[in-house]
């Protein structure tokens, strides 16, 4: 979703990575709590205020993180994998590949956030107390950090999707019900009302008190969850109606073949163009040894195409991004957009026994659904 990234590491396989846009939220938080603190403790030094206002913004951050490390942890114990957290101008959000099978999994997914920040929200105002016997403007930063990650867990927990509120009502609504759907329309719903109720805030805020740059930062907020909200009620549908449709469904069997020592030259002119097809399986039906595609030969110097065999530049096999036969629709679509995939070979085992063409693949479901319909 989210490109123009700067990885800062991994913690525990999970990458962290901050988006372009985070530089904006980071600033202004700065910049205001700066501000603020200059005009509340007028007789601190400046070095002072800087130190403590970006020493009490990296650790908001820090919180942000730990926060969507909550959400991270127990989805990873789960068994539901997570790829990256990223911090953009909206907050965090953790990259979970998949959404939970499970009413009980969603909950306690979803609750892990907000119990980190309340749990952090409470360390840090318990700690304010005795920090103000050592210095103000530690004793300042606790009680600040400690109120800052309150609002994060209270704020979180409003039932409306896409927040963590919304995922837990969706779950409770699963769980009494019995159906997903259901709740998942539930938080939907919860998150448009989120969404018109913070526009409204903003609004006022903008219009009766005067407050103009708050007011339209809350309703660009709302406008955010409403996209948020919409997209999620429209995937869920998307998942719901490809139900029961798998790869081996979408996969087709004639396998666009090479064989090994074919030049590349050769392959590109011969096969390539020939067929309209931007990648081919190298090797004999039986025994495919791994897939070459436009992309690989584009990194060849074209003065080498006539020297260097398919097998030379190709993917191997082993190393293909792949699905099984059994594979779920949604999760082939999720993969192929994550990945910006053009070709998904499907795999029994290390037997390559079809593959899915991403141009295909949308007609290819459109037929399956209008036969179930
Ligand atoms: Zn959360």
């Amino acid at each position: 979703m989210f490109r123009s990234v700067l990885v800062l590491g991994y913690i525990r396989g999970i990458r962290i990575e901050i988006h372009i846009s985070w530089l904006i939220i980071f600033v202004l938080l700065l910049v205001s709590l700066g501000a603020g603190l200059n005009q509340a403790y007028p007789d601190w030094s400046v070095p002072v205020v800087l130190i403590t206002t970006v020493g009490t913004v990296l650790l908001f951050f820090a919180s942000i993180l730990a926060h969507e490390m909550g959400h991270s942890i127990v989805a990873i114990r789960r068994g539901i994998p997570v790829k990256a957290i990223t911090l953009f101008i909206f907050g965090g959000m953790a990259q979970i590949s998949k959404d939970s099978e499970s009413a009980n999994d969603e909950f306690w997914i979803a609750i892990a956030g907000p119990a980190v920040s309340f749990a952090l929200a409470a360390g840090f105002l318990l700690l304010a107390l005795p920090a103000a016997a050592i210095s103000e403007p530690l004793s300042v930063a606790m009680s600040w950090l400690g109120l800052i990650n309150l609002i994060v867990a209270v704020f979180n927990l409003i039932p409306g999707f896409p927040l963590d509120g919304g995922r837990v009502f969706r779950a409770l609504v699963w769980k009494f019900t019995g159906d997903a759907t259901l709740g998942m329309r539930a938080a939907v719903m919860g998150g448009r009302l989120v969404a018109y109720g913070l526009f409204a805030v903003g609004l006022w805020s903008m219009l009766a008190m005067g407050n103009l740059l708050g007011g339209l930062w809350i309703m660009i907020i709302a406008w955010f969850l409403l996209n948020m909200a919409e997209a999620s009620g429209r995937d869920f549908g998307l998942r719901k109606r490809l139900h029961g449709l798998r790869a081996r469904d979408l996969a087709d069997q004639d396998l666009p073949l090479v064989p090994r020592a074919t030049p590349v030259d050769e392959w590109v002119h011969d096969h390539m163009l020939a067929d309209g097809l931007r990648a081919h399986f190298v090797g004999k039906r039986d025994d495919i040894i791994g897939l070459v595609t436009l992309s690989d030969a584009r990194k060849l110097p074209r003065e080498r195409w006539s020297q260097t065999t398919v097998a030379d530049i190709m993917t191997p096999t082993d190393d293909l991004v792949h699905v099984g036969s059994d594979s779920r629709a949604d999760e082939i679509l999720q993969l192929i957009n994550e990945r910006g995939l053009n070709q998904l070979p499907v795999m029994d085992g290390e037997r390559v026994v079809g593959w899915i063409d991403r141009r295909r693949l949308l007609g290819t479901i459109e037929l399956h659904l209008e036969l179930k319909a």
